[in-house]
């Protein structure tokens, strides 16, 4: 029933056929009474039996499988302009179980039906980022799956210009089972256990109410982010979502599109950062940020205010910070990334870098990666990591002097500081970590000397962008704040809807002064409201007929709302807030 190779007949001696003849090439029909776990657990020991030989072939059949896997990618990146293919070294970690499995599947019908299910998956996901432009997500097939009325049209009238998906797609799938099939020199019940273990381990992150964990990673290969659409889709049909509809948001070019020159604009991301422990916002018990006092008498062309978060968690926030969104359950518009800022700052001809010593899941929360030219994040590879994990924040110092900028540069920079444990925040090389002392309470004394690295290293980047005589746009503020004792309570991370935790630092500096007077003007700013302000001086306008006036949100750790939200009212007249209660779906 089995074909084998020459390989197989010559070494008929190797103590499987003749111990065993369960696990050898014949098994098919053992396999098919049911004899699966028990294969399962003897493979083990059947391999410590098997030759060499047979061995070097389950690899080397294992490594052309993973490379038709990945032929597709390699295909496309060719023919579409703006699909990158990824370095993504943790592929490894997916294609070998996955590729073994599929060379050691004892049976035929189990290798056909995963190969078809991968082919079939990976052939919706470049349909729909030639059509698109971004990465297939669970939400994107929620709302194939109620437009497929739509859906048909579209495929009926483009057909012919995506045509070359199918072959480009099913050949080399079709060429994994021919060649499994062929030399087929090993087979194991083991092989079913490494392809469900190896999809287990992407669904089980999926059971979780953050919804960005469902979001494609474009640093990731794109048969890995296929599984991570198909599961996240069964989830949210399991789970039965309600998702409320908006209406859609339009974009509009600016007289700024065309702005010839060279310009910077510069989107620092700050981690938990606490404004009332910020001498320049007034904290008196400890000078922690003498470097932007500085800046501050020295300049007339900075400012500084008390903003508010989009979310209260780091991956949620991003999202709102990089991505002009205001409604906190617009699922719609979470998904494709039609204000992402990058996505954005490309159309308008920037460069754009995303540098990062966070880890490359916050850029599922980002979307519109593949319009990120330069992406470094702390898993991006071993040696960003090496260097991430001994200089922190510093590394970013090194990464902004090393980049070649272009004349038209939009440039985010992502810090872990100052995230507790706060008194491990310092990079190697920082000469003052231990400054303040004597607090009853050593956290505080802890977050203060964090805060204080924080002030060296943003006035430094600082520094290194002020110094142009062309425009430039330097925004800094946090990603969320970090409560010390405020109504007794600590932290950020606890999933607690709390006003206060969404109070945050905001920084600005710039040689426009209209930019520094729309900041100014502006009453507790808010995440949403800087994308707005940043997509202009871009290039578009951001027009949104879903706004209230002076409504906001600040979410939970969701950024699609289902980990509740807060919504807020903005009194101009006595520059007070009123929040509702929190809304928690
Ligand atoms: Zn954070």
């Amino acid at each position: 029933m089995v074909d084998c190779t020459g390989l197989e007949n010559r070494h008929t001696s190797d103590g499987i056929e003749g111990s065993n003849p369960s696990l050898s090439a014949k098994t098919g029909s053992k396999l098919d009474n049911g004899n699966l776990l028990f294969l399962i657990f003897s493979t083990p020991m059947a391999f410590q039996k098997i030759s060499r030989k047979k061995i070097f072939w389950v690899l080397l059949l294992s490594f052309l499988t993973a490379t038709l896997l990945m032929a597709p990618d390699c295909i496309f990146a060719i023919i579409v302009d703006n699909f990158k293919i990824s370095r993504d070294w943790k592929a490894i970690f997916f294609l070998t179980p996955l590729s073994m499995g599929l060379v050691l599947c004892p049976y035929r019908w189990f290798l056909a039906l995963i190969l078809a299910l991968l082919g079939c998956l990976q052939v919706m996901q470049f349909i729909h980022f030639a059509y698109f432009g971004i990465p297939l997500s669970p939400f994107a097939l929620h709302f194939m799956q109620r437009e497929m009325g739509d859906v048909w049209t579209e495929i009926a009238f483009f057909w012919k210009d995506y045509g070359y998906i199918l072959p480009m797609t099913l050949i080399p799938f079709t060429l994994i089972y021919i060649l499994n099939r062929k030399f087929s020199v090993f087979k194991s019940g083991l092989g079913i256990l490494m392809i469900v273990c190896t999809f287990g381990s992407i669904g089980h992150r999926l059971c979780s109410d953050p919804t960005q964990r469902f979001m494609p990673n474009s640093q990731r290969i794109t048969l890995y982010n296929s599984l991570k659409a198909f599961f996240g889709y069964f989830i949210i049909q399991y789970r039965h979502y309600d998702f409320k509809t908006y209406l859609p948001y339009s974009v509009e070019k600016n007289q700024l599109f065309e702005r010839k020159g060279p310009i910077n604009i510069v989107y620092i991301i700050g981690e938990s950062c606490n404004y009332r422990h910020m001498s320049l916002f007034g904290y008196v018990r400890n000078d922690t940020t003498p470097c932007l006092k500085n800046l501050s008498k020295n300049n007339n062309n900075f400012i500084y205010k008390v903003g508010i978060s989009g979310a209260n968690s780091t991956i949620a926030s991003v999202k709102f910070i990089t991505n002009a969104i205001y409604e906190p359950d617009n699922l719609k518009q979470t998904a494709l990334d039609t204000t992402n800022l990058f996505k954005l700052a490309k159309q308008s001809g920037f460069q754009t870098f995303y540098l990062s010593t966070q880890s490359d899941t916050i850029l599922c929360s980002i979307g519109s990666v593949q319009h990120i030219d330069h992406a470094i994040t702390n898993t991006t590879n071993p040696r960003h990591a090496l260097q991430i994990l001994t200089k922190k924040d510093l590394y970013l110092l090194e990464l902004i002097q090393r980049q070649t900028f272009s004349e038209k540069n939009f440039i985010v920079l992502h810090q872990s500081s100052v995230h507790s444990p706060y008194a491990l925040t310092y990079g190697q090389g920082y000469k003052a970590p231990h400054v303040f002392t004597g607090n009853p309470k050593k956290i505080l004394d802890d977050y203060d000397n964090a805060m204080l690295y924080n002030d060296f290293l943003i006035s430094q980047i600082f520094g290194f962008f002020n110094k142009s005589t062309h425009p430039f746009y330097i925004v800094w503020t946090s990603d969320h704040n970090e409560l010390l004792g405020e109504n007794g309570m600590y932290g950020h991370g606890s999933g607690s809807l709390n006003p206060e935790t969404a109070n945050v630092p905001v920084i600005v500096q710039s040689n426009d002064p209209a930019f520094l007077e729309k900041f100014s003007d502006i009453f507790a700013i808010t995440h949403y409201e800087i994308a707005k302000l940043i997509a202009e001086q871009i290039g578009f306008n951001v027009i949104n007929p879903n706004e209230e006036k002076n409504v906001f949100y600040t979410n939970g750790t969701d950024f699609n709302g289902k980990c509740g939200y807060i919504r807020f009212t903005k009194n101009l007249e006595n520059q007070t807030i009123h929040y509702d209660e929190p809304s928690l779906k």
